[in-house]
C-alpha cells in the first residue's frame, strides 16, 4: 500500500462526527445513532459492545457506506463519504471496506474460492488474477484445501473464515464485522477473533468488531459500549501505532466483465432450472408461433406468386373487349363493367403496331366435351400462342411429356387424360398418339378475359377428331394450336365478321408494359397485366402475414408477462444475494445487468428452441399438405430474416419484460436486502 503523505498517519482512518440516524417504525421514532463521534486509527482493533437493539449494526452500516446518516459526517482519511453519490458509495464499499456478517452471507451456489473472488469479480478484475488472489487469501485463513467446496460443505468456523478472506479480497483499509462469532462455537469464535486481530495488527487495517461476548474484550485495543444509539463508554486499552496505510482514492470503477455476468447468470439459471425452463418455454412458444405464422404467410405468398407467373410472362397484357372500372384481381370479380369495344382481327394488327409491342394474338377459352373410348369429360381448352410468338418464354404451358401439337393436334392435361383412360392407376402418357373426339360447346375470354361472358354457338357443333401429341399439367387446361383455335372462334360465333373474346399483347420489355396497357386502354379496351395481379396478390398476402404476425406477437406478449411475474418473484427471493453483492461493492447497474443477462440468456435460449419448434411444425405442415395436394415446395418457408427476427424477438421481449424486475432489484436498499429472508 502506498504511504505517500507524511501526514496520513496522523489522520484517523475513520472518523465519525456528530452522527445521527433515525428510523421510523409506525408512530415510533427510533434513534439508532444519536450524536455519535468516534475516531479510529489504522492498525487498531476495536470492539463495540452493547445490548441488542442498541444501534451497533446501524453504526457499522454507516461506517461501511451501506447506509447514510441523517446528520453528521463520516470521514475516511479525511474524506467525507456522507455525500457521495450512489455509485461512489459502491466504489467505497468495493475498495475501502470489507464486511463480515454473523450469518456468513456466502453465496450458496459458489465455491469457497468463488465467494472470495466475488469483490474482485465485481471490480472487473480478470479471472486469472482473481483466482490467484483468492488462493492466496484462502491459504492465509488456512482453507486452501477447501477452495472447491460449497458453503454447505463447510463448518460454521470454516464458512466464517471464507467470509473473512472475502472481506480482504479487495485489500480494504477498513474491515467491519457484525457479531462474527454469534453463530459459532467458542473455539471457532476464538479463532475468528484471533484472525481479525491479526488483520488489524499485522496488516495495519482498521478493524471494528461488534460483539456481545464480554470474553472477547481482552482481544480489543479499544472497547466502545453503545446503548440507545449513544456511546456509553469508550475505553482505549492499547494505543496502536501501526504504519498507517494512506487513504486511497477509490480506483476508477471498471465494470463487471461480461464473462463474469454470464457465469453468474448461468449459475443462477442452473439453480432454478425448472423455473428458467418454464420462462424459456413461454418465449419459445411465442417465437414458434411467430415464426410458424410468418413462415406460412411468406410461403403462401411465394407459392401463389410462383403459380401465377405460370399464367404468362411479365411482359404480357391480357386485353378484354370490356373496360373495367375499379381494381382487377382474381379475388374481386370484375362486376363494375364499362362499355364494350369488339376485338377484331384489325384490332389485333393495331395492337401489334403500337410502340413497344412485340406482337398480339387472340386468346380464347373454349368449353368442350372430350370423348375417348366411350368416356365423356367436360373441360376447358386454351389456345397456344401463334407460332411466331412461341419463342416468348412463359406464353406456353410446360410440356410434361410428348411434343407440341400442329394442325389437328391437342395437348391434354394429365387430369383429363386420367379421366379419359379410366381404370385404377391410369398413366397419362398412354394417351399420347391416340386420337380423341372434341365438341366445342362455347367460348369466353382467356384466363383474365372477363367481360363478354360465355358465347354459345347458334347450333350444336359436330365432334372433331384431334391427335394427342403431349401432356401438360398447368391450370388443368388442354391446349390447341393457334390457327385451330381461330377457326373454332368462327364456328362458335357463327358469323362472318369475327370478334374475339380476348387478346394477349406482348411488350418488348417489362418497361413497355405500362405505357402499352395505357394506350390499349385509351382505345376502349380493358387491360390486365401480370404485374398488376402480382401486386394485388402480394398486398393481400402482406395483410395476411401481418395478421398472422400479430397472433404470434400476442403469444410473445403473454410470454413477456409471464417472465415479468417470474422475474419479480425471483428478485424477491434473491434479495439477500442482492444485499451481499451490494455489500461487496456492486453498483445498482451491476445488479440490473446481472438480472438482465440472466433473463436475456433465457430469452435467447427460448428463442432458439422456439425457432426449432416453429420450423419443425412448418415442416410437418408441408409434409401433410404435400400428401394431399400438389403444392410445389410446400407452403411453409423459413427465410433467413425470419430466423434472425425470431431470435431478436425472443431476446427483446425477455429484456423488456425483465426490465422492471431488474430495475427493482437494483433499487433495493443494501441493508434491507441483506437482512431479508
Ligand atoms: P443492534 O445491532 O445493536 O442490535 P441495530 O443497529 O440493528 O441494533 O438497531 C438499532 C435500532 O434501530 C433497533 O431498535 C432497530 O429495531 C432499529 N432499526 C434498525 N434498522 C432499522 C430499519 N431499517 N427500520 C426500522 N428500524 C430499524
Ligand atoms: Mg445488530
Amino acid at each position: 500500500m502506498p504511504s505517500d503523505a507524511g501526514d496520513s498517519s496522523s489522520l484517523p482512518s475513520l472518523a465519525l462526527r456528530g452522527v445521527w440516524k433515525h428510523y421510523r417504525r409506525g408512530e415510533e421514532d427510533i434513534q439508532a445513532a444519536a450524536d455519535v463521534s468516534l475516531e479510529l486509527r489504522a492498525g487498531s482493533f476495536t470492539c463495540i459492545l452493547g445490548p441488542s437493539g442498541g444501534g451497533k449494526s446501524t453504526l457499522l452500516h454507516l461506517m461501511g457506506g451501506m447506509d447514510r446518516p441523517d446528520e453528521g459526517e463520516i470521514l475516511v482519511f479525511g474524506r467525507d463519504i456522507t455525500h457521495l453519490k450512489s455509485d461512489q458509495l459502491s466504489a467505497y464499499r468495493r475498495s475501502d471496506v470489507g464486511f463480515v456478517f454473523q450469518s456468513f452471507h456466502l453465496l450458496p451456489t459458489m465455491t469457497a474460492a468463488e465467494n472470495v473472488e466475488l469483490p474482485l469479480a465485481i471490480a472487473g478484475v480478470s479471472l486469472a488474477k482473481r483466482r490467484e488472489q483468492a488462493r492466496a487469501l484462502l491459504a492465509r485463513v488456512g482453507l486452501l484445501d477447501r477452495a472447491g467446496h460449497r458453503p454447505h460443505q463447510l463448518s460454521g468456523g470454516q464458512a466464517q473464515r471464507v467470509a473473512v478472506a472475502r472481506a480482504l479480497a479487495a485489500d480494504p483499509q477498513i474491515v467491519l464485522a457484525d457479531e462474527p462469532t454469534g453463530n459459532l462455537d467458542s473455539q471457532s469464535g476464538l479463532e475468528i477473533m484471533q484472525l481479525l486481530k491479526s488483520i488489524a495488527h499485522e496488516d495495519g487495517r482498521t478493524v471494528v468488531v461488534v460483539t456481545h461476548n464480554e470474553e472477547f474484550i481482552p482481544f480489543a485495543d479499544r472497547v466502545v459500549r453503545i446503548r440507545d444509539g449513544r456511546i456509553h463508554s469508550d475505553d482505549v486499552r492499547t494505543t496502536v501505532s501501526a504504519a498507517a496505510s494512506a487513504g486511497r482514492e477509490a480506483g476508477a470503477a471498471s465494470s463487471v466483465r461480461f464473462g463474469t455476468l454470464a457465469r453468474m447468470a448461468l449459475s443462477a439459471i442452473r439453480r432454478r432450472l425448472g423455473r428458467a425452463t418454464l420462462t424459456g418455454l413461454g418465449i419459445a412458444v411465442g417465437v414458434a408461433a411467430t415464426v410458424l405464422l410468418m413462415g406460412l404467410g411468406s410461403g403462401l405468398e411465394s407459392g401463389v406468386v410462383a403459380g401465377l407467373t405460370s399464367f404468362g410472362p411479365l411482359t404480357s397484357i391480357t386485353v378484354s373487349p370490356q373496360r373495367v372500372s375499379g381494381t382487377t384481381s382474381p379475388f374481386a370479380p370484375n362486376t363494375a363493367a364499362g362499355p364494350t369495344t369488339p376485338i377484331t382481327p384489325r384490332s389485333l394488327s393495331k395492337f401489334a403496331a403500337l410502340p413497344g409491342a412485340r406482337g398480339a394474338y387472340a386468346s380464347v377459352m373454349f368449353l368442350a366435351t372430350l370423348r375417348a373410348g366411350g368416356v365423356n369429360t367436360m373441360t376447358s381448352i386454351l389456345n397456344l400462342p401463334p407460332v411466331q410468338l412461341s419463342s416468348v418464354s412463359g406464353l406456353r404451358p410446360t410440356l410434361e411429356a410428348g411434343a407440341w401439337p400442329a394442325g389437328n393436334g391437342i395437348l391434354v392435361s394429365s387430369a383429363d387424360a386420367k379421366a379419359l383412360l379410366g381404370g385404377k392407376k391410369p398413366n397419362p402418357d398412354k394417351l399420347i398418339g391416340r386420337t380423341i373426339s372434341i365438341q366445342p360447346e362455347g367460348m369466353s375470354g382467356g384466363v383474365f378475359g372477363g367481360g363478354t361472358g360465355l358465347v354459345m354457338p347458334p347450333r350444336r357443333l359436330p365432334f372433331v377428331k384431334l391427335r394427342v401429341t403431349g401432356i401438360v399439367t398447368a391450370n388443368g387446361a388442354n391446349y390447341i394450336p393457334y390457327t385451330l383455335a381461330i377457326s373454332w372462334v368462327r364456328q362458335v360465333s357463327g358469323s362472318t365478321s369475327v370478334t374475339y373474346p380476348g387478346a394477349t399483347v406482348i411488350g418488348r420489355t417489362i418497361t413497355d408494359v405500362g405505357p402499352l396497357a395505357a394506350r390499349i386502354g385509351k382505345m376502349g379496351y380493358g387491360t390486365t397485366t401480370v404485374k398488376q395481379i402480382l401486386k394485388s396478390i402480394t398486398s393481400s398476402f402482406s395483410a395476411i402475414e401481418a395478421g398472422l404476425g400479430v397472433i404470434g406477437g400476442i403469444a410473445l406478449v403473454v410470454a413477456g408477462l409471464m417472465i415479468s411475474v417470474i422475474m419479480s418473484m425471483s428478485v424477491l427471493e434473491r434479495r439477500r444475494e442482492i444485499g451481499i453483492l451490494r455489500a461487496v461493492g456492486a453498483r445498482r447497474k451491476d445488479i440490473a445487468r446481472l438480472f438482465l443477462t440472466e433473463v436475456g440468456s433465457i430469452g435467447v435460449g427460448g428463442g432458439l428452441v422456439g425457432l426449432g419448434l416453429g420450423a419443425a411444425a412448418g415442416e410437418v405442415i408441408n409434409a401433410v399438405i404435400s400428401r394431399h395436394a400438389s403444392f410445389h415446395g410446400g407452403i411453409f418457408h423459413l427465410p433467413a430474416w425470419l430466423l434472425i427476427l425470431g431470435l431478436v424477438f425472443g431476446a427483446a421481449v425477455s429484456l423488456i419484460a425483465g426490465w422492471i424486475p431488474a430495475a427493482r432489484a437494483a433499487r433495493l436498499d443494501p441493508v434491507t436486502a441483506l437482512h431479508s429472508e
